[in-house]
């Protein structure tokens, strides 16, 4: 595969480089609450304003259209910069519920959702997990009844990032009676401020609560807000967690190689000693990573799986950077508090968007060809 960026390419990354170096907050937005909204949202409407929001939505839909490799060369420019995590309250909707509707949405969901999306005008969360239905998703209980044109939906969601902020969801439900597994479900477009709904936010170990539980007591939902097709959402779902894995994977890997530069920046390891040695390991897997990012991306030589193979690479790459920066602070580490979240929330690595275990099996059955799970 040949990497060497094009001269338009140059041009491309000192555009971004320029524009991020005098845009982007200096600043750590807030963990949460009015105030993270609040400055996500503007953050978003700046991008937008200047042409560098959903750049990877076609042009058509209010886009940028840029090719994956681009998008790479964005990401890293932007991890250098230090801007604002992707992984914020815009994430769901720029990232996943904004390009399903554009892959399966019709045009009125299109027309209307798309645009606030891009601008910040609109957040999403995602509520697909359910207690006793995470790895295995297929087992998800919440219900839809039809009832005219209306769905009638009961049950619980459960760890749905952002659900406090958000305005709009991306539901998973079972909406045909007696279905089983796979079959049976649909993607429906919840608004969160519809009568019947809870949100009981759930504190994470870093002491923030972006994450909670979604009750849903006979929650009333035309059923032209199903997207994709009325008992079809399992394959609506796979093109959202298609479009999940792939773009929050990639900023996040890029932004692990800043990470590690900034370590052995602030190390002043004595050359030599054993942490030189640990912080040149990291700096050679950072690299590593960055290559198997880009393979994945530009899909040259690899397999469909391949992400899971980046995925787990990077989580577990990630909690021992986070781990050691902890360490190097020592006792002091415990009054940082962007050392101490940034380590606690790498516990999540291995658990958002798919668990270390379940990757492991999709690389043991779908790359390397082993016995598929209960069938030795
Ligand atoms: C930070 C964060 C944000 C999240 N945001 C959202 C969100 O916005 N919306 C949403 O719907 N969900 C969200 N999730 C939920 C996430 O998708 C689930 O936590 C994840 O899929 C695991 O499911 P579970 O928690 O039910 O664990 P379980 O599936 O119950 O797993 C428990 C343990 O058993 C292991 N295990 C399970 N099955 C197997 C198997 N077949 N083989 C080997 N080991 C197995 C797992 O690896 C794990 O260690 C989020 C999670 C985190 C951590």
């Amino acid at each position: 595969m040949d990497l060497t960026p094009s001269p338009d390419d140059h041009r491309f990354r000192q555009r971004a480089r320029d524009w991020l170096g005098a845009n982007a907050p200096r600043h750590r937005a807030p963990a949460g609450g009015a105030g993270a909204r609040q400055a996500a949202t503007a953050w978003l409407a700046r991008c937008h304003a200047a042409g560098w929001s959903g750049l990877a939505w076609p042009r058509d839909w209010g886009g940028q259209g840029l090719s994956a490799d681009r998008l790479l060369i964005w990401y890293e420019e932007y991890a250098r910069t230090g801007a604002p995590s992707p992984l914020d309250c815009t994430f769901v909707g720029l990232h996943h519920a904004g390009p399903t509707l554009i892959a399966l949405g019709s045009e009125a969901q299109k027309a209307f959702h798309l645009p606030r999306i891009l601008q910040g005008q609109s957040i999403w969360c995602q509520g697909f997990s359910e207690p006793g239905a995470g790895s295995d998703l297929a087992s998800l209980r919440t219900s839809g009844r039809v009832e005219g044109d209306i769905l009638v939906v009961n049950g619980q969601k459960i760890w749905s990032s952002y659900a406090e902020d958000a305005d709009y969801q991306e539901l998973l439900i079972r909406t045909e009676p007696g279905s089983a597994r796979h079959r049976g479900l649909s993607w429906v477009i919840c608004d969160m401020r519809a009568p019947g709904i809870t949100v009981r936010p759930i504190a994470n170990m870093a002491g923030e609560t972006h994450f909670a539980e979604v009750f849903y007591d006979d929650v009333r939902i035309p059923l032209s807000n199903v997207v994709g097709g009325l008992h079809n959402g399992w394959a609506t779902a796979m093109t959202t967690l298609g479009f999940e894995r792939k773009t929050a994977a990639m900023a996040l890997q890029l932004d692990l190689s800043v990470r590690v530069e900034r370590l052995i920046a602030e190390a002043g390891a004595a050359p030599g000693s054993a942490l030189a040695e640990t912080l040149a390991d990291l700096r050679a897997e950072a690299a590593g990573l960055r290559a198997m990012t880009w393979r994945s991306v530009l899909r040259e030589g690899g397999t469909p799986f391949d992400g899971s193979l980046v995925r787990l690479t990077f989580a577990e790459l990630a909690q021992r950077v986070h781990r050691l920066a902890a360490e190097l602070l020592g006792p002091e580490s415990l009054l940082q508090g962007p050392v101490m979240t940034d380590y606690f929330e790498s516990y999540s690595e291995t658990i958002a968007g798919g668990t270390a275990e379940i990757q492991r099996n999709i690389i043991a059955e779908r790359i390397l060809g082993l016995p598929r799970e209960g069938r030795a």
